[in-house]
């Protein structure tokens, strides 16, 4: 059995809760009134309210968001009743709020930050948009990273030099980053821990950064799904599966055909994470059942929201929408992730107590169809990764009158499948389309432009994997958006 492969199922998030409101509510650890359910639900209630009035107190964009008056009325009602049945009276933060000017978000004094992450501005105005934390703030991330990490690895085995090893796909130089505060909570439990960085693009990048690691040997490998994928479908990947037993995957959507590609290509379990950095970085990872993330949810309320901001039923699919409960530097009220997620409405088999978020991409990364349905790049995904010679594609949107009508796929094949089986390949790809929600499938190119939303595919023309740098490059602008790395 490989390394790691015994992390074991104890639950860590729940252990790591249960010593937390006990502290918190000063009773003996396991001896929660209520349960830990009902302690939960007492912690959230209770910090809710703590961070209204923080918030309309101490930041001046909530002061001037929510008025006093308002603010005065709300904390009244959620003196007497549920602050969580309130939750729904109170404003939504808007991402482009937040980079208009993110010193107003402040509730900390300069010189008690701690950390600053910059996220690239999607539009002209503003600075762009800064994520403020404090010293605190940064130790309840690195706490969740070091419990959720633990389904994955086993802490302090140092075995001659035969324990656990993560690598992380990520950059870790940059203080407050995922890869610092995860090199950190290693350091913790006494996992040896680097961070060779991103998968350069291209065949050639591919190969370094495979190179790298071999001669690192981890046993757990961190990092986005498009790019460990690529490592699975590489030529080397059974050597690569040789040492990695887990796999923890963040920053952009995770397709069942994705997981699937990746678990066969490497050997060895793959784990989810679903966090923004605009609400701390951790925010929900799967246990050793793998259905689903468990939330954070000490630090972090989420709720499903639909378009004009009604909240859905645990279940039904919509937008994420965070407010952080214990944030120092920059708390956040309904922040709108412009993430599509639904929260799952039976617990998990696992018997943890926190809920799970399933997360299915980016609002942006929808296309209508003239049949009223949408194109989500997951479907897509999840056509394409699920055919064992693909390894990557490009999608080019056609515009029509009034919105897209159709789509080029430019699809890169793993090493082998490029010469005599190309046409053949083509083949399936075609035929596997026809699976696309709302799609007509077309012969070629120039027959896209026919009725109704009309699929082309093509093989991309191989040198250094074009196509695969392209959507990568696209896909970075979204990564970055959710994480810094
Ligand atoms: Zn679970």
């Amino acid at each position: 059995m490989k390394a790691g492969a015994s992390a074991g199922r104890t639950r860590w998030l729940d252990l790591d809760l249960s010593r937390r409101l006990s502290a918190y509510f000063h009773v003996p650890d396991g001896l929660l009134p209520g349960g830990l359910i009902g302690a939960l639900r007492r912690w959230q209630r209770e910090h809710l309210r703590r961070v209204l009035l923080k918030t309309v107190n101490k930041s001046p964009y909530y002061r001037e968001r929510i008025g006093p008056r308002r603010a005065h009325s709300l904390l009244t009602a959620m003196s007497s009743s549920d602050p969580l049945d309130l939750l729904s009276a109170l404003p939504f933060t808007l991402p482009a709020d937040l980079e208009q000017d993110p010193e107003a978000f402040l509730t900390i004094g300069h010189g008690e930050v701690d950390g600053v992450i910059s996220l690239p501005t999607s539009g002209s105005t503003g600075p762009g948009k800064r994520i403020f934390c404090s010293a605190a703030d940064l130790a309840r991330t690195t706490a969740f990273f070091r419990n959720g990490m633990r389904y994955l690895v086993r802490p302090g085995v140092s075995d001659g030099g035969r324990g656990d090893r993560v690598a992380l796909l990520m950059s870790g130089d940059r203080p407050g980053s995922v890869g610092d505060l995860l090199s950190r909570a290693m350091a913790d439990i006494g996992v040896a821990c680097s961070a060779p960085g991103f998968v350069p693009p291209g065949a050639d990048g591919e190969a370094s950064a495979m190179d790298a690691l071999l001669a690192l040997r981890p046993t757990c490998l961190v990092g986005v799904p498009s790019q460990v994928f690529g490592l699975a479908r590489n030529e080397r990947a059974r050597a690569l599966g040789e040492s990695v037993s887990t796999v923890l995957l963040s920053g952009d959507t995770v397709t069942p055909a994705l997981r699937r590609g990746i678990a066969e290509g490497l050997g060895c379990a793959v784990f989810v994470h679903y966090g923004l950095t605009e609400t701390g970085l951790g925010g929900a990872v799967e246990c050793p059942e793998r259905a689903g993330c468990h939330m954070r949810e000490a630090d972090l309320l989420v709720e499903i929201v639909d378009e004009a901001g009604r909240a859905v039923p645990d279940g039904e699919w919509g937008e994420v929408a965070i407010s952080t409960l214990t944030r120092e530097a920059m708390p956040l009220l309904r922040y709108r992730s412009g993430d599509e997620g639904r929260i799952a409405p039976e617990p998990c088999a696992c018997g943890s107590v926190l809920r799970r978020l399933y997360a299915r991409g980016r609002l942006s990364e929808r296309v209508p169809l003239p049949d009223g349905g949408m194109l989500r790049l997951a479907d897509i995904d999840q056509v394409l990764y699920a055919l064992p010679f693909v390894r990557g594609y490009a999608a080019i949107l056609h515009e029509g009158q009034g919105g897209p009508a159709g789509m080029t796929l430019e699809v890169d094949l793993s090493a082998g499948n490029e010469a005599e089986r190309a046409s053949e390949s083509l083949r399936r790809i075609r035929e596997a389309l026809t699976a696309l929600p709302g799609a007509r499938v077309a012969e070629s190119e120039s027959a896209a432009a026919g009725p109704g939303f009309t699929v082309a595919a093509r093989l991309a023309s191989g040198k250094a994997d074009a196509a695969e740098v392209r959507r990568r490059q696209a896909k970075q602008v979204l990564i970055r958006q959710q994480f810094s790395f």
